[in-house]
């Protein structure tokens, strides 16, 4: 199928309506392996951490992490799920190099966690999703294809296989389809993978780094034509692990879909894989002919038949979850609902807590944040909180400010010696010489050379023109390369020319 008559986003949402859906996997936070005892480490020496159980030898029996049922439940309440009161897991029969039993051990239909919502809050609006099914299974091994040129098994000289990640417990959470999202389809699918990251990570459950692997997203897509109420064939693309690349492949999977369906063609049901260099997609596995897998219960393992005692407890030790703490943070701070997005969207809202808790007014928090700070990030293309400033150094910084002992500008030149790791705040006032110069005395000196520089101004403050007076205090800010104190400069000015 030629994707050759390309069509722009915006010609693809004026003919079809998309419809996303989204399968995140989540590796959890547990300290060993779903069905055994082996520690759940990254980044160890290739099958340092394996035994029988996740080898997968004969006679080896797995027995159920408790640990990880207690996350999943979590999880599932968090997504205000119902909580089977009784269910089993499943093998999934398949072979595969990486997972030596010839099945993965999932659940099938009986998940966990079923029927439960997210709301996500975009442009003011919100799109509450459907969570179909949270599930609990195990992850594969890794294989690494060693002397082909892209790193596929195809051309490969030799493979070799990982079995460290055989038995990482994996939650999958399984929205229901999305409709009506319109041109915001890319956006929402972002966000809600951005609301559900967060609600994880309150949850203790996952570290949820997308670039480790721990968080990865199947992206659903596909368009039916508008009025049509017919619903069009779906592509499913693997593996997408990063936020951008959410929205991006989504993005990229209605322009292209649309552009198969104006060609009267047919939109295959495949696989795809993102590309992060390009921001498009290819096909992968075709999926016209349904794997069957022979799913069945997995008979070595007792079914998960949580106590309704214990789902109340795991209810009741819920944390506050990030929308409930946003909109108390909103209301305690007093700020508007684009400074709360704007904060959000820089990854700002945690460091401005802590600036506001070490001291700071919430309006200077998000001030120095949202501003000089993020343009700094922006310039290094570092994270805002990586960029060597503490929140407690800004919560400083903001009360010299507060105190008169700093003017803004000045206060930069203390941000920038923080950064450059020349110590705290006051240390870097102290050593730089940077304190506003508010002594009248030192400040008279200034004032009467500015005004023997300036006659011709000074003579439009005599006869009444103080709008002038400006320029005067910009000079005396030169003289004093930034460190008079402004307010009080204008005073001494004007009382110099128009006092009687
Ligand atoms: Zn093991």
């Amino acid at each position: 199928m030629s994707d050759a008559t390309l069509v722009s986003f915006e010609q693809a949402l004026s003919r079809y309506e998309p419809v996303i859906g989204l399968e995140t996997h989540v590796e959890l936070g547990t300290v060993t392996k779903m069905f055994c005892g082996c520690p759940t480490v990254f980044g160890a020496e290739p099958n340092a951490a394996v035994c029988p159980v996740c080898l997968g030898l004969p006679g080896s029996l797995p027995v159920a992490n408790r640990a990880a049922i207690e996350f999943t439940i979590r999880i599932g309440l968090a997504l205000n799920c119902s909580i089977a009161s009784w269910c089993r897991f499943a093998r999934k029969n398949y072979f595969y190099p990486d997972m030596p039993k010839d099945f993965q051990i999932s659940q099938y239909d009986e998940p966990l966690c079923t029927d439960g919502w997210l709301d996500v809050t975009l442009d003011e609006r919100v799109f509450r999703v459907q969570i179909e099914r949270v599930h609990l299974e195990e992850d594969t091994g890794k294989s690494l294809h060693v002397g082909g040129a892209t790193g596929r098994i195809h051309g490969a000289d030799y493979s070799l296989v990982d079995y460290n990640r055989a038995g990482i417990p994996l939650v999958e959470v399984v929205t229901k389809p999305v409709e009506g999202t319109g041109a915001l389809a890319p956006a929402v699918a972002r966000a809600y993978v951005t609301e559900l990251r967060e609600v994880l990570r309150s949850l203790g459950v996952s570290d949820v780094r997308m670039e480790e692997g721990s968080l990865r997203c199947d992206v659903n897509t596909s368009l039916a034509a508008r009025g049509s109420g017919a619903w069009g064939t779906r592509t499913e693309t693997k593996n997408v692990n990063s936020l951008r690349s959410v929205e991006r492949a989504v993005r990229s999977e209605i322009e292209r879909q649309a552009a198969v369906l104006d060609a009267s063609g047919r939109v295959m049901q495949e696989t795809r894989h993102f590309h992060e260099d390009t921001g498009s997609t290819t096909a992968g596995r075709s999926k016209e002919e349904a794997q069957d897998y022979r799913y069945f219960p997995e008979p070595d393992l007792v079914p998960i038949a949580p106590s309704a005692q214990w789902v109340e407890e795991l209810r009741a030790g819920l944390p506050e979850l990030p929308s409930a703490r946003r909109a108390r943070l909103q209301a305690e701070w007093g700020l508007s609902d684009l400074d709360m997005t704007a904060l959000r969207n820089a990854g700002a809202l945690d460091l401005v807590a802590q600036t506001i808790a070490a001291g700071a007014a919430p309006a200077e928090a998000r001030k120095w944040w949202l501003g000089e700070l993020s343009r700094r990030a922006n310039e290094s293309g570092a994270e805002l909180a990586d960029i060597g400033v503490t929140p407690a150094q800004v919560a400083r910084v903001a009360e010299l400010v507060a105190s008169g002992a700093l003017n803004d500008k000045l206060a930069r030149q203390v941000l920038d010696g923080v950064i450059a790791g020349e110590g705290t705040p006051d240390e870097i006032v102290a050593a730089r010489g940077l304190a506003v110069v508010s002594d009248d005395g030192a400040l008279a000196v200034v004032v009467d050379d500015v005004i023997a520089a300036s006659p011709e101004i000074a003579a439009k403050i005599r006869e009444g023109k103080t709008a002038a007076v400006g320029a005067l205090v910009g000079a005396v800010m030169n003289a004093t390369k930034g460190q008079a104190d402004a307010t009080r400069a204008r005073e001494l000015i004007l009382k110099r020319l128009t006092a009687s």
